[in-house]
C-alpha cells in the first residue's frame, strides 16, 4: 500500500505539532506549515524523521490564501500525493466586542475560516478516494462561557457549515470531512497555568486541561481506516466541557 501523506496547517507548536508527530507515527509522510517558529518547525521536523517518515516544513502565513494554496501544490510536489488535510492553524483575538477591530475580525475570520476553506478547495484537488479533510474547531463555537468570545467563536462556528458542507461535496468521491472540538488544551495559546486557567478548569467535567496529545489521537482515528464511515461529524475533545 501507498504511504500517505498529510499536511498540517500550524504545525510548529501546540496541537499541529502533536498531530504531525502522531500522523508521523500512524505511518504517514507529513507536510506541515508555519508561520513564524522556524526553529521549532525544524524540532518537528527532527522528530517526523525519528519515526522513519519523511517531513516537509512549509513557511506559510495562513492570512494569505496564496501562501495556503502554494503549501498545498508544495506538498503534492514533494510527495507526488496527498490523502490527509488537518486544517489546525488558528489564532485568537480575546476582547468585547466594543474594543475589537475590523483588522482583528480580518485577520481572525482569514486565519481560522478563509485558510480552511482555501486549504480544503486546494486539497480537493488532489485527495483521492479514501481522502481525509479534518478541522480544528473549538468547544467555543457551541459553548462561551463569558465575555470577550464572539470573534473567535464566530470563527469556529462558521467551521461548523464549512465542515458539513465539505462532507456534502466530497462524500460522493469518497472524502470525509470532519470537526473537531477540543476544550481546553495546555499549549501557548492557552496554558494550563495562564490567567484563564482556573475558571476553564471550572467548565470542563473532568476538571484538568486536555493535551495536545489528546486531539492527535482523535486526528489520528478520523484519518486512519477506523474514521472511514464518520464525515460530517463534530466531535468534541473537551473533557466535558460542553456537556
Ligand atoms: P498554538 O498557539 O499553541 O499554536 C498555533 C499554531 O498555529 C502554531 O504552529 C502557529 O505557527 C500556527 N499559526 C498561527 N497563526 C498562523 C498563521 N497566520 N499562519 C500559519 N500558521 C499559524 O495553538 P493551539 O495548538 O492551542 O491551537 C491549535 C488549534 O486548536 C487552533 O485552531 C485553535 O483555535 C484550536 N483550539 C485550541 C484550544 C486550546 O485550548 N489550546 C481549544 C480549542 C481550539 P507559528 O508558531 O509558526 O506562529
Amino acid at each position: 500500500m501507498n504511504t500517505k501523506v498529510a499536511l498540517i496547517t500550524g504545525g510548529s507548536r501546540g496541537i499541529g505539532a502533536a498531530t504531525a508527530i502522531r500522523l508521523a507515527q500512524d505511518g504517514a509522510d507529513v507536510a506541515f506549515t508555519y508561520h513564524q517558529s522556524k526553529e521549532r518547525a525544524a524540532d518537528v521536523v527532527e522528530q517526523i524523521k525519528t519515526t522513519g517518515r519523511r517531513a516537509l516544513a512549509i513557511q506559510a502565513d495562513s492570512a494569505s490564501p496564496e501562501a495556503v494554496k502554494e503549501a498545498v501544490s508544495q506538498t503534492v510536489a514533494e510527495f507526488g500525493r496527498l490523502d490527509i488535510l488537518v486544517n489546525n492553524a488558528g489564532t485568537a483575538a480575546f476582547a468585547p466586542i466594543t474594543e475589537l477591530s475590523i483588522s482583528d475580525f480580518d485577520h481572525v475570520v482569514n486565519v481560522n475560516v478563509k485558510a480552511a476553506f482555501v486549504a480544503a478547495q486546494a486539497a480537493a484537488a488532489h485527495l483521492g478516494p479514501d481522502g481525509r479533510i479534518i478541522t480544528i474547531g473549538s468547544c467555543a463555537a457551541t459553548r462561551v462561557t463569558g465575555p470577550a468570545y464572539s470573534l473567535y467563536s464566530l470563527s469556529k462556528t462558521a467551521l461548523i457549515g464549512l465542515n458539513k458542507g465539505l462532507a456534502r461535496d466530497l462524500g460522493p468521491r469518497g472524502i470525509t470531512a470532519n470537526l473537531i472540538h477540543p476544550g481546553p488544551i495546555d499549549t501557548e495559546m492557552n496554558p494550563a497555568d495562564g490567567p484563564m486557567a482556573d475558571e476553564n478548569r471550572g467548565h470542563v467535567a473532568l476538571g484538568k486541561y486536555g493535551e495536545a496529545w489528546d486531539v492527535a489521537a482523535m486526528v489520528s482515528y478520523l484519518a486512519g481506516e477506523s474514521g472511514r464511515y464518520v464525515t460530517g461529524a463534530e466531535i468534541a475533545v473537551d473533557g466535558g466541557y460542553t456537556t
